[in-house]
């Protein structure tokens, strides 16, 4: 049922998609002068496509394609966005991740014209939206189903957006055949979706979304179903397609660990509202929250107090026993109750006792997850609290093997946690 009312909102926005209509005119990222929201943007040059050295974020002179400004939206009681705002920049791979319900979606459909905000704006390329149908914005969505037309070849799937448009058929047929090479699927376009393995019907999903050359891509799960492995290869092959193309893509996703590959940037959402925004490894290095931290990725949170300062370190007191010392970029004040977030790669596990009497903690092993690249051992401190720590398996045999039961020890330098007072 849900995927028949997916297939019968995509029919609806693939139908009436018609880039050339929109009014809006948009400048560039320079401001210089005024640009039509007509096509797709350039690829990117070679260099920055291949180092994705990208951040115009960080630039002041840098104007926005997609810009949120203050936006809400209510359904009865729920407020699904909480006056949200939010800035995306062209040829940006953007990334919502949050739990469900927190608003990612809603999000989305604000900007592909499926929902409208109860307050505030949406603007693309300094358009004000309101009142834009969804066929008339330069938006195109992917649905996690895919929701691909059965009966269709692969060819006729992809050509559908563009024969809706009375493009001359032999642009048609040029763009198609351009799409079957980028997503690699030349040599499918007469086979059916039934004859063809999920990974492929994403990327004939993919190059169907892709083909009317839209400015601005919303991906919806959109390798929700496809296999772990099968995930990763597609998520290196959207990034390279994004790359190329040049297109603005905006993911929404719950799988932290697809959203720190793909994107520039990462939103991370709760209850209607972005508590953090930035590249992966800000996100992950430096978590503004317990939320944040606990949301991304693995993280040991140990509770503790502010005991004093030394340097651009706090000392902190907590139930480990040995004093612990991290580094803080923030004035924290004596007696601040904080979280110490330590990523387990961060923690070193010992037999041997190391040789500091700051930031070490005791305990036994009581279980080891082996993943091949490397083995997580959970170690219950005295204290009572259970720590992760991740050993890499550089070496086929571990030179000193840990074993459930082991006594050990965990150490950390003062750099490698983060300390949170929210
Ligand atoms: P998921 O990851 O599960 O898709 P999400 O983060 O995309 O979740 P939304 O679908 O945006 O979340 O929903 C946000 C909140 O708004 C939820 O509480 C949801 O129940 C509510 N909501 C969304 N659409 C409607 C609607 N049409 N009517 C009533 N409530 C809605």
């Amino acid at each position: 049922m849900d995927n028949l009312v997916l297939d019968s909102r995509l029919r609806g926005n693939e139908r009436m998609l018609s880039i050339a209509n929109f009014p809006a005119n948009t400048r560039d990222a320079r401001g210089e002068g005024q640009q039509r929201l007509t096509s797709r943007s350039e690829p990117l040059p070679a260099s920055e496509a291949a180092g994705r050295e990208f951040s115009p974020w960080t630039d002041p002179a840098a104007v926005p394609l997609i810009r949120f400004q203050n936006v809400t939206r209510r359904f009865g009681d729920v407020t699904a966005i909480d006056g949200l705002s939010l800035d995306i920049y062209e040829r940006e791979f953007f990334a919502l991740l949050g739990p469900s319900g927190c608003g990612k979606t809603t999000l989305m459909r604000m900007l592909a014209g499926f929902e409208t905000p109860s307050e505030g704006r949406v603007l693309l390329g300094g358009q004000d939206l309101a009142g834009v149908p969804p066929y008339r914005r330069p938006v195109n969505i992917m649905f996690q189903s895919y929701a691909l037309f059965p009966h269709m070849t692969v060819a006729d799937n992809i050509a559908f957006g563009l024969k809706q448009e009375s493009l001359p058929r032999a642009e048609i047929v040029e763009r198609v055949s351009a799409m079957l090479k980028l997503v690699h699927l030349e040599g499918m376009e007469r086979r059916k979706p039934d004859q063809l393995s999920g990974g492929q019907r994403q990327r004939v999903a993919l190059a169907r979304a892709l083909a009317k050359r839209p400015k601005v891509l919303l991906l919806d799960e959109p390798l929700a179903a496809l296999d772990r492995k099968l995930r990763e290869q597609t998520q290196f092959e959207l990034m390279d397609i994004q790359a190329t193309l040049g297109t603005t893509f905006m993911i929404v996703t719950h799988d932290q660990e697809e959203a720190m590959t793909v994107a520039d940037r990462i939103a991370v959402m709760d209850h209607g509202r972005i508590v953090q925004m930035g590249a992966p490894t800000e996100i992950y290095e430096q978590p503004s929250s317990r939320y944040v931290a606990e949301f991304v990725g693995n993280v040991n949170l140990i509770e503790a107090t502010v005991s004093g300062r030394d340097g651009g370190a706090v000392l902190l007191e907590s139930t480990i026993g040995s004093p612990l010392r991290a580094i803080v970029t923030e004035n924290i004040v004596p007696q601040t109750k904080v979280a110490l977030a330590l990523r387990p790669e961060k923690i070193r596990i010992t037999v041997r006792k190391p040789d500091t009497t700051e930031n070490v903690a005791r305990g036994e092993v009581v279980g080891i997850a082996y993943l091949g690249d490397l083995s997580i051992y959970q170690v219950r401190l005295e204290s009572g609290q259970v720590v992760k720590a991740a050993r890499p398996n550089v070496t086929r045999v571990a030179e000193q093997p840990i074993a459930r039961g082991d006594k050990v020890f965990l150490s950390w330098t003062p750099e490698a946690g983060v300390v949170l007072t929210r």
